[in-house]
């Protein structure tokens, strides 16, 4: 699963929104509250993001709350095994990639 870390403050509605969709969506997440934290200040300055909710999905910086990039990014894609139809979650947007599935070890490619 990608790294996903949100930078909110805690009297933001949006953030508020943010984090009930990531929960919803089962994607684990670290939070950074830049309102009592200066570390993390400096790293969304370093980003150059300004505003929150702002997201750093593995090394990619998202600006606001746009859930499609998001799912996309954070939650990846769920393909079935062609050999016994297990699911499997994937990154998205990596090219074409050759998985192995976790139940038959059987191989296949799959573009993201
Ligand atoms: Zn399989």
């Amino acid at each position: 699963m990608p790294q996903v870390t949100i930078y909110t403050t805690s009297t933001c509605p949006h953030c508020l929104s943010a984090k009930n969709f990531l929960r919803q969506e089962g994607i684990a997440f670290t939070e950074k509250d830049v309102s009592r934290d200066p570390g993390a200040q400096r790293e969304m300055a370093a980003m150059g993001a300004r505003g929150v909710p702002t997201f750093k999905i593995d090394e990619t910086v998202i600006v606001g709350f746009d859930r499609d990039r998001i799912k996309a990014l954070a939650g990846g894609l769920v393909v079935e095994c062609p050999r016994c139809r297990t699911r499997l979650r994937l990154p998205a947007g990596k090219g074409t990639l050759k998985v192995t599935c976790n139940s038959c070890r059987h191989t296949f490619k799959v573009k993201t």
